[in-house]
């Protein structure tokens, strides 16, 4: 059965493993000899090398014990937010938190740890299940890094469960947006900004003219752009020559998304051309939108272990992303579970041991029902 002190501890003993994104290799390791352990074939893919991080994505398999032959995916991510170099867990009655000083990874140490006692509990209590694939990944939190590039495709998985939205547990995401993320370059020109600053091009007041015209912050009621950072510049006596900003916009519509982003880049093409300066980007698309039917079987069984635990089921739209939209946007059905995290990516972060208990003991009810 379930263990909730087990779970706790396992908890705190992996957020203590600090693990920034592109850097999780003590985690994967860790992880590694605990699927191992627990008798599941272990691989290591090549998620690092292609994306420049010190490990890959961890892939275990639990091969079925029962006429069920389907594969199911259950995945979260190995990485965290930053600052997480040090952390200091602290339980206070039913709460786990940090010192203050740091996050506390429970994005997505959370989901880790309810993925990780299922999978003690089906070994102790010996009981039935499909194929289970395990994949925790890597560099989510910078792009869905890890996800982008596991190859799914070869595991033949009918549906997915992420476990790694900050709601409650029993509510789960079935619609996400799209987002494109990238960087917006102007080169003007440089000159001397007392002797000839004519025969300088500054990229600033190029690109402060297309900002006026650009469609930024919540555009409508499901599509949102920012201008996210800035950089420019060498001296106070030079025409400022090139200008980087980051970019990103995110809508739950993809084409209204491809309207907005074309619209952006003619908007700086226009005044760039018009002062003389160039205009280049990288923007690119992250992840796609992913909006799954109700019908979805793995919709009506999350609906169905909602029910039967008393917990009410939500069906969340999201314009937050996660490996799930990776999944979905391959063509297979994945939801994202809400597991109970609060304030994450801040060092306020915090969770209840309830919800800790409750993600995992869902995972079991879910595991157990594919069988009746
Ligand atoms: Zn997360």
């Amino acid at each position: 059965m379930l263990n909730q002190k087990r779970i706790v501890d396992n908890f705190i003993e992996m957020v203590k493993i600090s693990s920034p994104s592109k850097k999780e290799r003590k985690m994967a390791d860790y992880l590694t000899k605990v699927l191992n352990g627990l008798g599941l074939e272990v691989s290591e893919d090549d998620a690092g090398e292609v994306q420049g991080g010190n490990c890959g994505n961890i892939i275990g398999i639990l091969k079925s014990n029962s006429k069920n032959k389907e594969t199911i995916l259950l995945s979260a991510h190995m990485d965290t937010v930053v600052p997480c170099e040090v952390i200091n867990p602290i339980i206070k009655n039913d709460i786990i938190k940090t010192d203050g000083t740091s996050v506390l990874g429970g994005d997505d140490k959370a989901g880790i740890a309810a993925i990780l006692e299922l999978l003690k509990v089906i070994k102790e209590d010996k009981i039935s299940h499909p194929t289970l694939l395990v994949v925790f990944s890597i560099a989510e939190e910078i792009g869905l890094l890890g996800a982008n590039v596991f190859d799914i495709e070869k595991y033949n998985v009918s549906y997915g469960l992420v476990l790694d939205n900050p709601d409650n547990p029993g509510k789960a995401v079935v619609k996400a947006s799209a987002l494109a993320q990238g960087k917006l370059k102007i080169t003007g020109k440089a000159a001397h900004a007392g002797i000839e600053p004519e025969k300088g091009i500054n990229a600033l007041v190029v690109a402060a003219k297309a900002i006026g015209f650009l469609r930024l912050g919540k555009v409508d009621f499901e599509t949102t752009a920012n201008l996210g950072t800035i950089n420019g510049g060498e001296a106070y006596n030079i025409v400022l020559p090139e200008l980087v900003i980051s970019y990103e916009a995110r809508s739950q519509s993809k084409e209204k998304l491809d309207i907005l982003l074309e619209e952006t880049f003619d908007i700086f093409e226009k005044y760039c051309k018009e002062s003389g300066a160039t205009f280049e980007h990288d923007v690119k698309l992250v992840a796609n939108t992913f909006a799954l039917n109700e019908s979805e079987e793995v919709i009506q069984k999350m609906k169905k272990i909602s029910k039967k635990m008393s917990l009410p089921y939500e069906g969340l739209k999201s314009s937050g992303l996660s490996d799930a939209n990776i999944y979905s946007a391959k063509g297979i059905p994945t939801i994202n579970l809400a597991v109970g995290m609060s304030k994450i990516h801040t060092v306020e972060e915090f969770i209840a041991i309830k919800d800790l208990s409750l993600s995992a003991e869902f995972l079991i009810e879910f595991v157990k029902d594919l069988e009746d």
